[in-house]
């Protein structure tokens, strides 16, 4: 049994879908009016945690993620570079689809565009106003939240902290000004504006999400997913908007991660304090390190990025590389280690039931971990064979349809640092300086790395205790 914490119900809950063996999964997506941060990757990645852990478990996902191209920051960014909303938004469009891709996180089912769904915006905006839920004002359309007896339930807002008439016009305001929030705002000088049944003007950010959910997986699904910075009001303002139109609960289970924080404050824009995965990428950094980073802390803790974090998790990931590597160079002439049955069948139900138990990724790591050590243990011993070797990668491999940390190219398992070398000693090879090149070659050699130069380019190969590599 899988079982998760409910932001909606505050308390961790047998997962059950609506439908046996099948989950509909809505993940916020991005404001495509900056590239994306760190901050922002963290939630995808727990977002793609998930979703890879409920595939490993059987179930099939239906995943959407909308991305948000028109809101107040989009059309800000836009009318400051002076270029259309499209022109502005598609650059970052572009750029988060390469993060995705940077970070191996699985491409959702659909996109949705925010621009794209305006008439399902307008219908269910119609139907508010129509059941008396919604009201106009001074060309704009906002939602009485004194209507919905419900409001405050996810983010857990006090009725007596309710100010019934009092309205916000802004997408995003935080807890203390809880008031009738715009489904659809009156056009302004600049802004984009669209032609609809309800008269001229854009919709908020709110009502965009709700719209999409719906259109592409029913009114009513199993799991809705974004930072903690989503629950007030953007998801609190998604339940109040669906529930009164379709009649129907919303979400089931509702999951929210902790922000990605640098010296104790959100990685966000607005603070000045943002790292992009390019940035990183430019720096050095390998970008499955990055998604280690991202993954690593259990998704209801706040994450520190700090340079000493960055470390940790280059220095965990290689030890997963180097076990990989070693396990790559076992020689075919030993005979089968007796117990590595059991020692899989533990570190299998390890893995499971710690991400089972709300995704506890830091107890399915120390699993996994503790595994390495004694499968480590037995490789020093020389009492691992070839086939064994074989049993433990594809298991390696199998784990790793969920962790998604391991690179698909054989290279990639080399230590950044012993890349750098292959590649010094071929810069030495070229510039004629072969004594340079020797040198590397013996230290390399020294660190258990092989290098033979063929016709076809420089070969490497892990050497253990008793010789090469198969
Ligand atoms: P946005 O583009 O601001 O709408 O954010 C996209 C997603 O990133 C949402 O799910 C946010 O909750 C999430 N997010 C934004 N900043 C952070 C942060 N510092 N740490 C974790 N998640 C974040
Ligand atoms: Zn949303």
């Amino acid at each position: 049994m899988i079982r998760f914490f409910n932001t909606l119900s505050g308390r961790v809950e047998d997962f059950v879908p609506l439908r046996p063996g099948e989950v509909s999964l809505y993940t916020c997506g991005p404001t495509v009016y900056s590239p994306q941060h760190i901050g922002n990757m963290r939630a995808y990645v727990f977002e793609d945690l998930l979703k890879r852990f409920l595939i490993f478990s059987g179930f099939r996902v239906r995943h959407v993620m909308n991305i948000t191209d028109v809101d107040d920051k989009t059309i800000q960014g836009a009318h400051a570079e002076g270029v259309s909303l499209q022109d502005y938004t598609r650059k970052y469009i572009d750029a988060f689809f390469a993060d995705l891709e940077a970070l191996n996180i699985r491409p959702a089912d659909h996109y949705p565009r925010a621009t794209d769904h305006i008439p399902e915006m307008v219908a269910i905006i119609k139907g508010l106003l129509e059941k008396g839920l919604a009201y106009r004002k001074d060309g704009s359309i906002y939602y009485s939240i004194a209507k919905f007896p419900a409001y405050g339930r996810l983010s857990k807002i006090r009725a007596d902290d309710l100010r019934p008439g009092q309205r916000v016009e802004a997408d995003e305001y935080e807890k203390e000004s809880v008031r009738d929030f715009a489904l659809w705002k009156a056009p302004k000088p600049g802004e984009p504006v669209w032609e609809t049944e309800l008269g001229p003007g854009r919709p908020g950010w709110h009502i965009e999400c709700s719209a999409m959910s719906a259109k592409y997986l029913g009114p009513t699904f199993d799991i809705h997913c974004g930072g903690v910075d989503n629950i007030f009001p953007h998801h609190e303002n998604e339940i109040a908007q669906s529930e009164a139109y379709w009649g129907r609960p919303f979400v089931r289970t509702w999951l929210h991660c902790q922000h990605l924080v640098r010296d104790g404050e959100k990685m966000a824009k607005s603070k000045g304090n943002i790292t992009t995965i390019s940035q990183l990428v430019a720096a050095g950094v390998d970008k499955l390190t990055i998604r280690y980073l991202l993954l690593s802390t259990h998704y209801r803790k706040t994450l520190n990025f700090t340079p000493e974090t960055l470390s940790q998790a280059r220095a965990a990931r290689e030890r997963l590389l180097d076990f990989v590597l070693a396990l790559e160079g076992i020689p075919p002439r030993r005979p089968a280690a007796p117990g590595l049955s059991d020692h899989l069948a533990e570190a299998r139900r390890g893995f499971t039931e710690a991400l089972g138990d709300d995704l506890n990724i830091a107890e399915a790591l120390a699993a996994l971990f503790e595994f390495i050590r004694k499968i480590n243990t037995l490789t020093a011993a020389e009492a691992l064979g070839a086939d064994d070797a074989r049993r433990i990668l594809d298991f390696l491999g199998e784990l790793d349809t969920v962790l998604g940390v391991l690179p698909s190219k054989k290279e990639d398992l080399l230590p950044e640092e012993v890349q750098k070398k292959i590649a010094a000693r071929e810069e030495a090879r070229r510039a004629g300086d072969f004594r340079r090149a020797d040198e590397i070659r013996a230290e390399l050699l020294r660190a258990g790395i092989k290098l033979e130069d063929t016709k076809d380019g420089v070969r490497w190969k892990r050497v253990t205790k008793d010789g090469p590599a198969p």
